[in-house]
């Protein structure tokens, strides 16, 4: 693999390679198994795969968020070094090469789509996802670029801005990588106390049930199942817990409003302590005769 600090370098090497299609996976680095999934996958369908490492600044609604965000960046290049071929490119710059004076940076509106979940309790931060995500299929020209389900509406927002810039790339949408005990993949898992990470395997089982009580429940009960369950586990804390369609992001609030062939998922924020962890899980519609 190459690794490239300046958008020169990479730009240069990119360009002397005779190689399509072009696969992308941005990342923030902090590597673990969601990432190399990504990776993976770029690898078996691009013949030259870019990865990026880079903690953009302008996501980040909460200071303390950025300051605490685990950095790893050479346990990252080495195990990246296992996986990337000799061509495939590592980009890990700083922020004056992704933000230069003087470069034109735009703000974005999403309409319906950043004014749900993360949209309210981040304010700012899809605007900031847009930014680097456009500055950096900018720099790298990818053919395809690979998002984790697990940012379930930053993927929707992704899809949605390449669709308004009418960008040449192909979004590809993989699925969530867990630990044994079902909690998501998440490089601030690192950050977890030990005793909140032991008992945060409740996200995803409190999830699971509430998909199976679709069955019987109407969407109030399970919405007030999901709160019990979480606010009663010690140190868990519920911010937000929505059912939401995949395209338009639009809560419902009661299952007869659930169409048979729209794709549903339940998405939830919750604070392990000082963390704030973010999860999903696609909800069947009861009566859905949609193949998955
Ligand atoms: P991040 O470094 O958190 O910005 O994530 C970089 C990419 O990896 C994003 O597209 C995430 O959605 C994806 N990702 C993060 N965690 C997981 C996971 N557990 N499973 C699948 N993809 C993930």
């Amino acid at each position: 693999m190459k690794v490239f600090n300046t958008v020169k370098d990479l730009q240069h090497h990119l360009g002397s390679i005779k190689a399509s299609p072009k696969g992308f996976v941005p990342t923030m680095g902090a590597l673990h198994k969601g990432h190399f999934s990504l990776i993976e996958k770029s690898l078996l369908e691009c013949p030259l795969t870019t990865v990026s490492i880079f903690v953009n600044p302008t996501q980040f609604n909460d200071k303390n968020d950025l300051e605490r965000y685990p950095r790893t960046p050479q346990k990252d290049l080495s195990l990246l070094s296992e996986i990337l071929r000799t061509d495939d490119a590592v980009f890990i710059p700083p922020v004056e090469e992704v933000y230069p004076a003087g470069l034109k940076i735009e703000n974005y509106d999403f309409g319906k789509l950043d004014k749900v979940m993360e949209g309210i309790y981040r304010p700012g931060h899809f605007n900031g996802v847009a930014q680097v995500v456009s500055r950096l299929f900018d720099i790298v020209k990818p053919d395809r670029a690979y998002f984790g389900q697990k940012d379930f509406q930053q993927l929707v927002i992704v899809r949605e801005l390449v669709r308004k810039k009418g960008l040449p790339v192909k979004i590809i949408g993989c699925p969530i990588v867990r630990e044994p005990d079902g909690l998501a993949m998440s490089s601030r898992n690192i950050l977890l106390e030990p005793s909140l990470r032991e008992k945060a395997g409740i996200i995803f089982k409190t999830l699971s049930d509430a998909s199976e009580m679709l069955k019987d429940s109407d969407i109030p009960e399970i919405k007030e199942f999901v709160a019990s369950t979480i606010n009663s586990t010690p140190g868990f804390k519920l911010e937000y817990f929505e059912i939401v369609d995949e395209n338009e992001l639009q809560p419902v609030s009661r299952k007869n409003s659930m169409l048979e062939d729209k794709k549903y998922f339940g998405c939830i924020a919750v604070w392990a302590g000082k963390i704030r962890l973010i999860d999903n899980i696609e909800f069947r519609h009861p009566y859905s005769k949609k193949v998955h």
